[in-house]
């Protein structure tokens, strides 16, 4: 008879949701409550008297009787007390499962005996393995986020590694269009091809919405293009079939991750390969997104600041060499960036929203310019972008620019580039015409690199064509770029048009433009754009008589 009397403590841990076992210092179990039979699926009969080995699996068990004795009173028996340790226990069935187990001792008669308090883990364990599933991972693809795969890739990382990075290009549309199912589907079987394609040692993770990243330990370009391949093939959802373009960005070197990830999603980004191709990170590239990033952060700033300037490029009639116009185009100039070139900073402007507000400036001041010029029939060309166009108040702003700085509406020209009338020839046209109702003058720009059909030409309230410096430049010798030429310049006499031949260089390419029948001219070969101080320098000498000089010593010292 086991000297243990546990009749009190049975009938108070009967009700406890933990399984409750006491053992002697050998190990023999002297009690278990009801929780416990249930928690491992042994008979009361059946545990007690037996070890208590037996909820322990392998290879526990062969350590635990050991354990116990190492923990006998004579050697410490403190160790073994407390509780929270986590451990797993095994049902009678050998199923394991996680347990946290408590344990205190107590001394009867001559006997210490121990209480094991046992709780079953195994929801909580779920519960924190979704936790830390959830965020590691996406849940959509089920493939790893941009935390799991950077720490995946962490700990696969050892030197060389080439870091592709794909986006799909069509998938924010079309989820939107089709919805949260059709996404996941579609997200499902990315990560499936993916699965399929990544070998040992690759990982590969969903890092934005629509852009995934693989890391690959070796720098081998043939993976890249099987990726593509495997990206490649069509999708079926129910009845419908389609493909996703995928712009793929690469880079590649000794690194961490991250600076891999970025570099690869920069020349992702940047497609210089065009969209749907494999795009290469280059220093070359970094360079230039590195002068963009600068320009970004500056430009706002410059536009507060008033830090940008205008100049003027007189207009000139080819007839008589007589300046008849200027056009006005924007400078900036940074103390860290040097010169920016409106060919820089305008596309950035107008991804940034702030297009609008260049706009308004130059306008102002161009408005303040010619204003200035005693000669009232000059008149002043402002650039416009294709988004200032499409914005609703376009026309109230040029009135409102007109009348603060009392300037004569005649005496503007609005220049927009050919390439933004295709995009909307209804809305465009309306805001041409209400343009002209101010009084204002239209004038097609680039005209030539866009796709103007003769049909809305002839519906649009334009007043001239601005040839483009691109067909100029070929000038006198290229008989293609003669062709072209001549053909703007008959459609634009069809048309009842004024023509602007702009980028003149060379007396070449001015006497045959004049003989085109071109009427005015604008070109280095009479001046470079130009300080408004140093225009209506030159608008006052042709005032006294003379026309605009050839080779004009006037502006050889500006650079603009
Ligand atoms: P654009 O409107 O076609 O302006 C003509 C460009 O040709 C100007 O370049 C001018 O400096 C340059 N140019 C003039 N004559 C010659 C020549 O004989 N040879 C050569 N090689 N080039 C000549 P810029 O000032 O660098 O401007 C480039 C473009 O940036 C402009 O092309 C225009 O599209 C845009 N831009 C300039 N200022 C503004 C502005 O205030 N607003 C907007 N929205 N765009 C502007
Ligand atoms: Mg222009
Ligand atoms: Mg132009």
């Amino acid at each position: 008879m086991l000297p243990y009397d546990g009749h009190v403590m049975s009938s108070i841990l009967g009700t406890s949701l933990d399984a409750v076992f006491t053992i002697t210092d050998r190990g023999v179990i002297v009690d278990a409550n009801p929780a416990a039979t249930q928690m491992f699926g042994w008979s009361r009969e059946e545990l007690l008297g037996a070890n208590i080995s037996i909820i322990v699996p392998s290879p526990l068990k062969e350590k635990h009787d050991g354990f116990l004795r190492a923990f006998s009173p004579d050697r410490g028996v403190k160790h073994v007390l407390g509780s929270g340790v986590r451990l797993d226990g095994q049902r009678k069935d050998g199923s394991c499962f996680p347990v946290e187990v408590g344990i205190s001792s107590f001394v009867q008669g001559e006997k210490r005996y121990f209480t094991g308090f046992v709780r079953d883990m195994s929801e909580r364990q779920q519960a924190e393995d979704r936790m830390r599933f959830l965020a590691t991972h996406d849940t959509d693809s089920e493939l790893f986020n941009y935390r799991g795969w950077a720490a995946s890739c962490r700990v696969l990382e050892s030197g060389l590694a080439r870091v592709v990075v794909f986006r799909l290009e069509e998938f924010r549309h079309l989820s939107l269009l089709y919805g949260e199912a059709w996404s996941i589907t579609v997200l499902r079987e990315v990560a499936s091809r993916l699965r399929d394609f990544l070998c040992p040692g690759e990982t590969a993770g969903r890092v934005r919405e629509d852009t995934f990243a693989v890391l690959l330990p070796e720098s081998v370009a043939a993976r890249t293009e099987a990726l593509a391949q495997a990206l490649a093939k069509p999708f079926t959802q129910g009845t419908m079939h389609f493909s996703l373009t995928a712009t793929i960005g690469i880079s590649h070197g000794i690194g961490d991750v991250d600076r891999l990830l970025r570099a690869a999603q920069w020349a992702c980004d940047r497609a210089g390969n065009g969209k749907g191709q494999i795009n290469e990170f280059t220093d070359q590239l970094y360079q230039i997104s590195r002068r963009e990033y600068q320009i970004e952060t500056q430009l706002q700033q410059a536009i507060t600041e008033e830090a940008l300037s205008l100049v003027l490029q007189p207009k000139v009639r080819f007839a008589d060499r007589r300046i008849v116009g200027a056009e006005a185009l924007v400078r900036w100039s940074d103390p860290a960036l040097g010169t920016v070139s409106p060919g820089e900073f305008i596309p950035i402007a107008e991804r940034l929203g702030l297009i609008g507000r260049i706009t308004d400036w130059m306008l102002r001041r161009s408005l303040e310019e010619i204003s200035r010029c005693a000669d009232t029939s000059i008149s002043v060309a402002v650039n416009f972008s294709a988004l200032d166009f499409y914005q609703p108040h376009l026309v109230q702003h040029i009135d409102t620019a007109l009348r603060h700085a009392r300037a004569d509406p005649h005496r503007l020209m609005v220049e927009l580039t050919e390439s933004v009338v295709a995009n909307d020839v209804r809305l465009v046209g309306e805001r041409m015409r209400q343009i002209k109702a101010l009084g204002a003058a239209i004038s097609l720009d680039d005209f030539g690199t866009g796709y103007s059909s003769f049909g809305y030409l002839r519906q649009l309230p334009i007043d001239s064509l601005k040839i483009d410096i691109s067909f100029v430049r070929d000038l006198p010798d290229n008989s293609d770029a003669v062709a072209i030429a001549n053909a703007i310049v008959s459609m634009a006499k069809a048309l009842g048009l004024d023509t602007i031949a702009e980028g003149i260089e060379s007396e070449g390419q001015a006497s045959l433009l004049r003989a085109l029948g071109v009427d005015q001219c604008q070109g280095f070969l009479f001046s470079r754009p130009v300080p408004p101080a140093d225009f209506h320098r030159l608008v006052h000498t042709q005032q006294e008589g003379f026309p605009m000089a050839v080779d004009p010593p006037l502006t050889a010292a500006t650079s603009n």
